[in-house]
């Protein structure tokens, strides 16, 4: 299905902080190894399994965490499953229950240690404690190197540091084997793409972040379209519609694989960052 998107939710915070159950979502595969696990429609969290355990990508917040756990539950698997954890970046709405999922699982965050800076020295950018959520602050145990994938399995994910959204925004990057057809599929997540930090107003308040970092996302989202990606994963459901297909995922039908997403996806959010700089 060709890319499409909607727009962003009304009051996503005070949403998912304090009634999480009305945007309850079941959990549902998107890929022959991965599904979508966050419980809640308005933060992606993924699973993947490897072969020999599990990766999560991002966490959402500790009001959703109870449906991110129920939906590894429901899957058949358990938190302890779970080996690494992986940070797209270090915004409390994909991170804010990286601590509490690291006590249930034993497993070590991942994230990038630009973003791990960010974080230390800018909880207000980041942790954002006055959004209601009780997010917990964390010290990695590991940083990305976009030399050296993250292996598990028989999954190994390729990080890309793709600056902009914050400035160690990490996006992802795999492979994966259709068990019925042999094909293999080029899997992606683009780390961050909201243009609601790379406008002058943001810029003008930002301890932090600086308009350089819009310059690098717009030049590599021209560098990044070209890559060949067969089935886009958003970081947010809104930014590419996937929640309409939930549950109808088979092998053999693909619902989710679509070689022209990738592409049209980073025009359209380029699109938007260059519209709020005229
Ligand atoms: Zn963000």
């Amino acid at each position: 299905m060709p890319f499409r998107c909607t727009p962003g939710m009304k009051a996503p915070v005070e949403t998912l902080s304090e009634k999480p159950w009305t945007i309850a979502i079941k959990p549902f595969q998107v890929s022959p190894r991965t599904w979508y696990v966050a419980g809640q429609t308005w933060v992606g969290c993924y699973l993947i399994d490897t072969g020999d355990g599990l990766l999560l990508i991002d966490t959402a917040i500790p009001e959703s965490l109870y449906m991110l756990v129920d939906s590894i539950y429901a899957l058949g698997y358990k938190p302890t499953d779970i080996k690494k954890i992986l940070i797209s970046h270090a915004h409390f709405d994909h991170m804010g229950a990286a601590a509490a999922m690291r006590e249930l699982t034993g497993a070590p965050i991942y994230m990038s240690r630009e973003d791990a800076k960010f974080m230390a020295e800018c909880p207000e950018e980041t942790m954002i404690p006055q959004s209601g959520s009780h997010c917990q602050y964390f010290t990695p145990d590991e940083f990305y190197d976009d030399d050296r994938p993250v292996t598990l399995g028989d999954i190994s994910v390729k990080t890309l540091l793709t600056p902009g959204h914050t400035i160690g925004c990490t996006s992802f990057f795999w492979e994966e084997k259709n068990p019925v057809t042999g094909e293999t599929y080029v899997v992606a997540m683009h780390g961050g793409v909201g243009a609601n930090t790379m406008n002058d107003g943001y810029y003008a308040t930002s301890k932090y972040l600086t308009p350089d970092l819009r310059d690098r996302f717009l030049a590599d989202v021209e560098v990044l379209k070209k890559m060949r990606v067969d089935i886009a994963l958003p970081s947010h459901p809104n930014q590419i519609t996937i929640t309409d297909r939930a549950g109808s995922y088979t092998h053999e039908s693909q619902p989710f694989l679509d070689g022209t997403v990738w592409a049209d996806f980073l025009t359209e959010r380029a699109r938007q960052v260059t519209e709020l700089m005229k």
